[in-house]
């Protein structure tokens, strides 16, 4: 096969849903993988060239076999987006260990596992490559609310996101992370409720706080973090490793 090889995690929602059709359209063929298969399917079937797979990011060994078998396949593996996440709005004092401890299995040792299962397969073909971990604005500032275990699991995103770039550098693979704000998706949905509840308030006036926070007036598309993901893979980031991009629209800056 001569297209390049890309595979999306938690691609079956969301913002993995849009990196999927932006690479696709880019000429990559899409490994789309997700917890839910059927949802990797459904993504799968809206693209060119594509296939689906089912992937718990919180297991190693999950990784490790689909690059692998990517590998085996078609004999290359150029980009992995480690894209999968969760969230759950409520009070730090309210937040459970067993809640902390499933924030921290998918959106940190997730992105660990994977970018390990990615690096591994990538230094075997020696042809370098591109990871690229989507953290948040809430990487960079712990001022948000309700989701505390969310932001300490993110911001360890972002510094392990530097670590692999410097240790894989030597090999050619760079590792960038993408920092989003208030993106309309199914996880934006159950977060208008939630932070609705805890304040007090309806979804719509939250909508309208996060969107008075955003500079750019309006909340976020899937497409406005898809596009900056298609641009951290793309040859014209040739010499950008170890960065963490914001995309939110000028609602936080650093
Ligand atoms: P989403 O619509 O909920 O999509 C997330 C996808 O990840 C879902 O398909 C989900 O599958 C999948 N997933 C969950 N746990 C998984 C696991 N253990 N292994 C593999 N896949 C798993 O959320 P989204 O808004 O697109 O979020 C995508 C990423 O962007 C996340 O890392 C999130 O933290 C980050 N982000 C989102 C926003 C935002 O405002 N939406 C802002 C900043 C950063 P199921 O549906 O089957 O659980």
């Amino acid at each position: 096969m001569n297209r390049p090889i890309a595979v999306v995690t938690g691609a079956g929602s969301g913002i993995g849903r849009a990196i999927a059709r932006e690479l696709s359209r880019r000429g990559h063929h899409v490994v789309v993988s997700d917890l839910d298969l059927a949802s990797a399917e459904q993504t799968a079937r809206e693209l060119d060239s594509a296939e689906a797979h089912r992937l718990d990011v919180t297991e190693p060994e999950q990784s490790l076999d689909l690059a692998r078998g990517v590998r085996d396949t078609h004999g290359r593996l150029d980009a992995w987006i480690s894209n999968a996440g969760i969230s759950k709005m409520q009070r730090f004092v309210d937040t459970s260990p067993s809640d902390l401890r499933r924030t921290f299995a998918v959106n940190t040792e997730g992105v660990f596992y994977c970018g390990q299962a990615a690096a591994r397969v990538m230094m075997e073909l020696g042809r370098g490559g591109v990871i690229v971990n989507t953290a948040s604005m809430a990487a960079k500032q712990g001022r948000v609310p309700f989701l505390a275990d969310y932001v300490a699991s993110k911001f360890a995103v972002m510094g392990l996101t530097q670590a692999m770039a410097f240790e894989l550098a030597p090999h050619g693979i760079r590792v960038n992370a993408v920092c989003p704000g208030f993106v309309a998706t199914p996880m934006q949905e159950r977060e208008l409720a939630w932070e609705a509840e805890l304040r007090g308030v309806s979804p719509e006036e939250v909508q309208r706080l996060w969107v008075n926070d955003t500079p750019l007036g309006r909340l976020q598309t899937p497409e406005d973090v898809a596009s900056a993901v298609a641009f951290l893979v793309s040859a014209d980031a040739a010499f950008i490793t170890g960065e963490s991009l914001s995309v939110n629209g000028g609602a936080y800056m650093d």
